[in-house]
């Protein structure tokens, strides 16, 4: 038994934290069980962070077209990644993820959808790096089949064939997917964009996904190009495609969803699809504002994404716990949202978009072991009159100690599983510029 002892926690209290295992036995104010005790006085204890989306391999393309919109970016960039290769995925991954543990993310899920021919099997690269750094992890197997000389948005080169699309999905869900509690890895499918992807492959997805068992993600309304081009294409509004297609429902969850209407937001509710918030991501594109708080007051589980380290530049979690807040500020006004709602929207809602709050994004006896001590007593924080507004509002804290299923990963803001000046050196040497 491991007690971190004398923190804060998210109530404002001190008390403890306790596991044994990969198990929290106790947390609270009242007596601490006996065991190892670690003093974490001057810290405040929350559970992991949950990183909703991402796109690991963009680590290796950051700082490209730094004033284009969604489609003007994906356009100059789509070229570059068609050349992404296991090296270049691995350096970023391992970038990308160290930089996660060390913003007190314990558990990330990635989108990757670019699989170049004799690329060689970037799912099982990126998979590796999180077995590595001791992250827990869900990465979605994703897809694009609809190229420009059908009408989609990325060039011909970086698109599959529908039926290799789904053979590498079932394939990936055989190999990878585990549901067993306190699992490491767990599968999603992940068809890419309503402007990158056929009808049928959405269909065909969500039918697959259902039958084994698996989530479904990709991405939604995230500009107002994108709603032009659905009513183009579809002659419908992307959430309104969607519902056609079977992708509204609790096992689903979308990145983005910047531009819903009253109804739209009222069924993602009704439905309990899952939104994954993209903050800075969304602002660095200019893509617009997320309606987080009336999704979450219609019932929809709403996470927090870093996005693609290529449309932020940075991909660590906590800093989007603050982002998050502001945002939904600037839209609602000062009481739209508080600093422990902020900080519910990347721990327990997260969760719920993994459909894994059974077991994640909480600090209770049962709750697998994935904390995080914030280091609250250094001159950013000390004398901030409560914990988690130091958190939220202000600058973002050292994760000082990052626990996933009970083994320390982070130790005084320093990785333990890897060396972060090698991950530095190779991601430099592995950088993908534009041809
Ligand atoms: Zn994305």
């Amino acid at each position: 038994m491991i007690v971190l002892d004398g923190c804060a926690l998210a109530s404002g209290e001190t008390g403890h934290v306790a596991f044994e295992g990969d198990r929290i036995v106790s947390a609270g104010t009242g007596d601490p069980p006996d065991g190892t005790r670690i003093d974490a006085s001057g810290c405040l204890a929350t559970p992991g962070l949950v990183n909703c989306h991402h796109h690991l391999y963009q680590w290796a393309t950051r700082g490209l077209a730094q004033q284009a919109t969604l489609f003007e970016w994906l356009v100059e960039l789509y070229p570059t990644w068609a050349r992404i290769d296991a090296d270049i995925e691995r350096a970023a991954a391992r970038a990308g993820l160290a930089s996660l543990l060390l913003s007190g993310c314990t558990t990330a899920s990635d989108h990757h959808y670019v699989f170049p021919r004799d690329a060689g099997d970037l799912l099982e690269v990126e998979i590796e790096a999180a077995r590595e750094l001791g992250i827990r992890f869900y990465p979605c197997r994703g897809s694009m089949d609809l190229g420009k000389s059908d009408g989609g948005l990325p060039p011909d080169s970086v698109v599959e064939d529908r039926d290799e699309i789904l053979t590498a999905c079932s394939e990936a869900t055989d190999r990878w997917h585990d549901p067993s509690p306190g699992a490491m890895l767990r599968i999603a499918l992940a068809p890419c964009s309503p402007f990158s992807v056929t009808r049928d492959l959405m269909r065909e997805c969500a039918a697959l996904a259902r039958a084994r068992g698996v989530r479904l993600h990709t991405h939604m309304a995230e500009t107002v190009e994108e709603e032009q081009f659905c009513q183009e294409l579809f002659g419908m509004r992307p959430v309104e495609y969607l519902e056609d297609v079977g992708w509204l429902g609790d096992d689903v969850w979308l990145a983005h969803c910047v531009h819903l209407n009253e109804r739209e937001v009222s069924r993602f509710g009704e439905t309990r699809t899952g939104v994954a918030h993209c903050p800075s991501s969304n602002a660095r594109l200019g893509a617009g504002i997320a309606p987080v708080v009336p999704l979450v007051r219609a019932g929809a589980p709403v996470g927090l994404g870093v996005d693609g380290a290529a449309s932020a530049e940075h991909g660590e979690l906590a800093g989007e716990l603050r982002q998050a807040l502001l945002f939904a500020r600037l839209a609602g006004g000062p009481a739209a949202i508080t600093a422990r709602e902020a900080l519910d929207l990347g721990t327990i809602h997260g969760a719920r978009c993994l459909g894994w709050d059974d077991e994640l994004g909480k600090l209770e006896p049962g709750s697998l072991a994935d904390i995080v001590l914030w280091r609250l007593d250094d001159l950013d924080h000390a004398g901030i009159e409560d914990p988690v507004a130091a958190l939220v509002l202000g600058a973002r804290p050292l994760a000082d100690r990052v626990f996933v299923g009970g083994r320390e990963v982070v130790r005084g803001g320093e990785l333990l599983t890897a060396d972060v000046e090698e991950i530095a050196r190779d991601l430099a040497a592995m950088r993908l510029v534009p041809a």
